[in-house]
């Protein structure tokens, strides 16, 4: 094993090293299928074989830390968490009890209060789950158990129809968990927004009555606190009004935006009421960057996830529900992600995550102006947060398909990948800031090389 380690670090050291100034080598998957050639009979237990395809894993995968990598809501990662998840692997046990991972299930524990003192949930609980799609599920989940006390053990049938609302500019992982659970996408009600990227409340208020005289229940509604495209965050304070006069659940989806509650300006600005929410959740793998997947869901009460997902017989594994962490949770095997959080978040501390989001907040703000400065940008829809969505401005007929070949042409030259998404009818190019290394020099590199291979298009 020790000379295997040796070797395994030496790869990732030279890779690293030949990487830093690469940000793909891009191949088709035809091409890259063939370097591979993964159906190669090797002699059994060689690593020389083994690690050639450790290499090629390494030479063939994007180089998510690059500035130019700007494609997901996350690049690169934290120096911590890498230490934390290869000692994580090495260690390979089950966060699911404190017998087979005690120092992980109280660097969790840990962090779990650490968050819902920022977050003022008094009396809340919590639990790392697998992302955020799966702790929108859980906590659409719980809501529905406290909605229907009985459904637990006789499921949705004869039961009155449930709705939950979100904003049409919501993440589709919330129609998967109305697909999971039983409540149906048809019930999964998509408010407008108004044109800011908000949700509509106004809007909101006339659904939940229209469902409300026609017999259903309302019983979960999810603002999304900082949208995946816009980056939009609804409104809560005016979510709570109707909470008050409707009853329903009020989940936070702070996948993305969430990572404000670190600075105390913009948690303000963007996040006011956050404490009377019934629930929130936020990705520490997306701006905060932590290696991926590191994510948590905070309830603002206590007990309902162990009465909300605890089932079956599960006396052979778990000794004691006050500390096994399994028993709350839906999965039976749970992957370690506490230590590479525990150890961010020593290393940098929250004045460090706090100052990293205002220095990304103060980035965008500069990539906007550069974008209104420039005759060959537009701004499709104004920044309201991190999130810029911009496209190359032309008299082409089909603009379109100018700005996916301009995206597609600066990925195959291996200059920068970004991500392409649509606003209404038009395809824009969204730029998040989330990378640690990226500043406002590079930015306007990044600008010039796209505005120069998008003139180049033009031309032919
Ligand atoms: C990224 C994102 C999710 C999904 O999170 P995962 O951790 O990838 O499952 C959910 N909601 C929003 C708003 C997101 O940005």
């Amino acid at each position: 094993m020790h000379n295997v380690l040796k070797e395994t670090l030496q790869i990732l050291t030279e890779s690293n090293l030949k990487k830093n100034n690469k940000l793909v080598n891009y191949q088709s998957a035809d091409e890259l299928k063939a370097i591979l050639d993964l159906d190669k009979n090797i002699d059994p237990q060689q690593w020389n074989e083994i690690f050639i395809w450790v290499k090629q894993y390494l030479d063939y995968s994007p180089n998510t830390a690059h500035p130019n990598f700007i494609n997901r809501m996350w690049s690169g990662s934290n120096a911590p968490s890498i230490v934390g998840e290869i000692v994580t692997a090495f260690s390979n046990t089950s966060g699911c009890t404190f017998e087979s991972a005690p120092v992980a299930t109280l660097m969790e524990k840990y962090m779990i209060e650490q968050m819902l003192e920022i977050v003022d949930f008094k009396q809340g609980e919590g639990q790392m789950t697998t992302g955020s799609s799966n702790a929108n599920m859980i906590a659409m989940m719980v809501a529905r158990n406290q909605t229907l006390t009985t459904v637990k053990q006789t499921g949705l049938f004869n039961q009155k129809r449930l709705f939950a609302f979100v904003s049409q500019d919501a993440h589709y992982s919330l129609d998967k968990a109305a697909n999971i659970l039983g409540i149906g996408t048809d019930c999964l009600i998509k408010i407008p927004t108004l044109d800011n990227g908000k949700m509509d409340t106004e809007i909101l208020a006339e659904k939940i009555k229209w469902v409300q005289d026609n017999g259903g229940l309302c019983f979960f509604v999810c603002a999304t606190l900082g949208t995946t495209v816009r980056g939009a965050y609804d409104d809560i304070e005016k979510l709570l009004k109707l909470k008050k006069k409707y009853h329903f659940w009020l989940h936070g989806d702070g996948a993305w935006g969430g990572a404000v509650i670190m600075n105390d300006k913009l948690k303000d600005k963007y996040l006011s009421g956050l404490n009377q929410l019934d629930s929130f959740t936020m990705d520490f793998h997306k701006m905060l960057g932590s290696n991926l997947m590191c994510n948590f869901l905070l309830l603002n009460y206590q007990h309902l996830l162990s009465c909300t997902c605890a089932d079956g017989d599960s006396s052979y594994i778990f000794r004691d529900n006050d500390i096994d962490l399994g028993a709350n949770s839906l999965q039976c095997g749970r992957r370690v992600d506490s230590l590479k959080w525990f150890l961010d978040w020593k290393f940098y501390t929250k004045q460090g995550f706090s100052d990293r989001v205002e220095r990304y907040y103060a980035l965008a703000e500069f990539a906007q102006s550069f974008i209104e400065q420039s005759k060959y940008l537009e701004m499709v829809v104004k920044c309201s947060s991190f999130n810029l969505c911009f496209r190359f401005k032309s008299n082409h007929n089909n603009q379109n398909n100018l700005n996916q070949c301009l995206r597609d042409k600066l990925h195959q030259e291996q200059i920068a990948l970004l991500s392409l998404a649509y606003i209404g009818d038009k395809l824009v190019f969204r730029l998040l800031i989330s990378n640690i290394n990226l500043d406002k020099m590079k930015l306007s590199n990044l600008f010039e090389r796209l505005i120069t291979i998008g003139r180049e298009i033009e031309c032919h």
